[in-house]
């Protein structure tokens, strides 16, 4: 749950972030954040569930700028000497990280870090070694649940799963529920079980090249293609791996989880032509990875692994679960800060109390 009163946002954020307050307090790092992207000019935001996780080109632009004035932005290969006990950094060091590897990662994010001379670590899943873009299948599932026809009922009797009537108020919950069910099964079962989807909410078989033969909605849902995946290595940002498919890994069973994580590192290389050192596990919070899949990602030869959750200064790092402050369409510029200075998780594990994230991961 996240806690943002108008209180905090709008008086007590901005006055914390003003004196230094945050900076100066900060605890010890580094801090890693994790965007998913950056909204292609004339989108129109279909849901914010969807959509909350991009943000907007000049926000990040403003985000940057203030931590390259007030921080130390480190390159993806600092950090990893840096978590080897290779390296010190300096006092309140950030990492920036993009999972998902979208197009609009390429086009409208890279130029942005280019002009500030910056670098990020890019996580990709294996749909961008492949020669054509495909969607995120959470994403393109979330899309027809929004087209189908109300109220939603569907019937996968070899996957199990029996769902509805649901009416369009329980939509989000409803996807959810699909996308851990799903999760079960490896990336082409969970592809047929898609399509048999589509049918049975009444979308034709053309629903989707219709929604991307619009160039702004592509940019924004479509993953990036081989050719990309190399653009985007090329333009000096490093790659690391996020899976073959993107599953709620807790909910794959052992032989697919292990698929899921180390095949796409070998994927990854192959068409890169280099090592791919990093890991980012798929949503990324306490309730989609196990301490099982920690494990997975040491063995496959990863060197560091990231969640997605738990982040700023002061956290706790642990290599194989390195927490991140994850940054959402809906922040301000000093409520960004107080999530980068660990501000808020503390006040935040205060308020409602709760374990860090190393415990939240179970035994
Ligand atoms: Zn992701």
């Amino acid at each position: 749950m996240r806690l943002v009163s108008p209180a905090l946002k709008h008086i007590v954020f901005p006055v914390l972030s003003k004196s230094g307050y945050l900076r100066y307090t900060a605890g010890a790092g580094p801090a890693v954040v994790t965007y998913h992207g950056v909204f292609p000019s004339g989108h129109r935001i279909l849901h914010s569930a969807l959509d909350g996780n991009l943000v907007h080109a000049d926000s990040l632009r403003r985000q940057l700028q203030l931590l390259k004035k007030r921080y130390h932005v480190i390159t993806p290969e600092d950090f990893l000497r840096w978590s080897e006990g290779e390296l010190s950094l300096p006092p309140r060091s950030i990492l920036l990280t993009c999972d998902d590897a979208l197009q609009n990662a390429l086009t409208e994010m890279v130029p942005i870090l280019r002009e500030l001379g910056l670098s990020c670590l890019f996580f990709a899943t294996a749909a961008s070694a492949d020669e054509t873009p495909s969607m995120l299948w959470y994403e393109e599932l979330y899309l027809m649940l929004l087209d189908a026809s109300e109220p939603i009922t569907l019937s996968l009797p070899e996957a199990n799963i029996s769902i509805g009537p649901s009416p369009p108020a329980k939509t989000h919950s409803c996807w959810w529920n699909l996308v851990e069910l799903l999760s079960q099964f490896d990336g082409e079962l969970r592809r047929g079980f898609l399509d048999q989807i589509r049918k049975q909410l009444g979308l034709d078989e053309s629903w989707k090249q219709r929604l991307l033969q619009n160039a702004t909605v592509a940019c924004r849902f479509l993953m990036l293609d081989r050719a990309g995946l190399q653009q985007l290595a090329a333009s000096g940002m490093t790659i690391g791996a996020h899976s073959l498919s993107h599953p709620v890994l807790a909910r794959a069973p052992d032989d697919v989880a292990w698929r899921e994580i180390s095949e796409s590192r070998t994927v990854l290389e192959k068409v890169l032509g280099q090592t791919v050192w990093a890991f980012g596990y798929p949503f990324g919070n306490a309730a989609t990875v196990s301490r099982r899949d920690l494990r997975l990602a040491e063995q496959a030869g990863f060197r560091c692994a990231f969640m997605n959750a738990g982040g700023g200064f002061g956290a706790n790092i642990d290599r194989f679960a390195v927490p991140r402050v994850h940054i959402t369409a809906d922040m301000s510029l000093s409520e960004f800060e107080a999530h980068i200075a660990g501000f808020y998780r503390t006040l935040r594990k205060r308020l409602l109390g709760g374990d860090d994230l190393a415990t939240a991961l179970g035994a």
